[in-house]
């Protein structure tokens, strides 16, 4: 898949955990990232390649120690991929817990990895969005929105 993104250029404005994060599919430390008690109005947009990812209006308090969403700006703007990395290909333990598959959410533009969606949400849509704040940028609403 081609990208938009100069990944030399990325490498060079990004943090280490955000690169590590968005790259290679890490995860920063439970309440730890900058957004995770963050409620200001406005729109998040993916740190890599500045497509707007959610908004502040479906932000919520999981408890998890990373941001949650409700719900995603517009379904095109993320790709879900099933993620069963951690049971390891062993289907016995897949149909014994299959809590244990996580869907990973990445930038439909740029596929940086931006956390894992979950089924235990609130209403109406359920959904918990969980993404690392390493992988986003917060635009306060009353910011002038950049031209891209
Ligand atoms: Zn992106």
């Amino acid at each position: 898949m081609t990208t938009a993104v100069n990944k030399e250029e990325a490498r060079k404005r990004l943090t280490p955990l955000q690169w590590h994060v968005t790259q290679e599919k890490g995860t920063e430390r439970p309440f730890t990232g900058c957004y995770n008690k963050f409620y200001e109005k406005g729109t998040y947009t993916c740190i890599v390649c500045d497509q707007e990812l959610f908004s502040s209006d479906t932000k919520y308090d999981s408890g998890c120690g990373w941001p949650a969403f409700n719900e995603v700006l517009d379904q095109g703007r993320v790709k879900l991929t099933k993620d069963t990395t951690h049971v390891g290909g062993n289907l016995l333990l897949l149909i014994a817990n299959p809590d244990m598959v996580r869907t990973e959410v990445t930038c439909s533009k740029c596929d940086a990895h931006l956390g894992h969606v979950f089924n235990d949400g609130p209403k109406p849509t359920r959904k918990r969005f969980c993404i690392n704040s390493a992988s986003i940028s917060f635009h306060s609403a009353g910011e002038e929105k950049k031209s891209t």
